[in-house]
């Protein structure tokens, strides 16, 4: 084994992780992240399952110095210079392919990480010395696809991994506004799903395109998609927290979910 096995269990996270912007404003949700960091017990390397790597098939990174990804148009360049200079685990991705055997993981090279990880991880352990890996969302595959693979990945908590999906349950940027609070179909689908986490009904929740009017909150699926690998990845004895559940520019749920 490359890293300290931990001999408590991880918990699994998914991050409504919203705009750029979080990595450098204080807000609610980079508190939360923050607080998280501190919060929870010190994971030997973090598995990211980020909105923003979709591929054909699964991929998983396997370079030893991830490269911090500037996917985002027309903000400050103080987020431009950022750099999460984490170093890459190839231990790892060579462990998760070996988990997902029968799903066939290709070991990629060239991605790095995206902003759906590295804001949330500049946050959440802003010295960027714990290794992260990236795994990627096949966009060809359906969600009971997206949970099984979670649920393949779980036994890694077992050995100090994190596991970190980033999205957003309510994601539509065509309808963002500058005003207070949500739409109310923002708000109604963000309650339901917390209601359907809560009751732990992950075939509900799988099944989000039968949701009423999930067209709204979920014009395209790679936000939702992180969501299902953390309720496949989760424990019947976890312990479910919401430590940030507002709504912001009336379209985008910052709801962060933790399993522990
Ligand atoms: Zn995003």
């Amino acid at each position: 084994m490359a890293w300290n096995v931990k001999s408590t269990r991880m918990p699994v996270i998914f991050v409504g992780h919203g705009s750029p912007m979080n990595a450098i404003e204080d807000n609610a949700s980079s508190r939360a992240w923050k607080r998280l960091g501190e919060e929870i017990p010190r994971p030997s390397v973090i598995l990211s399952i980020s909105a923003h790597w979709e591929t054909r098939g699964t991929k998983v990174t396997g370079m030893a110095k991830p490269r911090t990804i500037y996917d985002f148009w027309g903000f400050p360049d103080t987020l431009y210079k950022m750099k999460y200079p984490a170093a890459g685990s190839p231990a790892l991705a060579k462990l998760v392919a070996k988990q997902l055997v029968g799903i066939g993981v290709g070991l990629d090279t060239e991605w790095g990480l995206d902003h759906g990880t590295w804001i949330v991880l500049a946050r959440m352990y802003p010295r960027a010395d714990i290794p992260v890996v990236q795994l990627s969302l096949d966009y060809t595959v359906p969600g009971q696809k997206h949970f099984e693979i979670g649920k393949s990945l779980a036994e890694l908590r077992e050995r100090g991994v994190l596991i970190l999906g980033s999205g957003n349950i309510v994601h539509n940027l065509g309808m963002m506004q500058l005003s207070e609070g949500g739409y109310d179909w923002a708000i109604e689908f963000d309650e339901m799903i917390k209601r359907l986490l809560i009751e732990g009904k992950d075939a509900t929740i799988i099944d989000y395109e039968a949701l009423p009017r999930s067209h709204l909150p979920i014009p395209t699926p790679e936000h939702f998609l992180p969501l299902l690998y953390i309720i496949g990845a989760k424990h019947p004895s976890d312990r479910l927290r919401f430590v940030a559940e507002n709504i912001v520019y009336g379209s985008v749920s910052m709801r962060c979910a933790v399993f522990e």
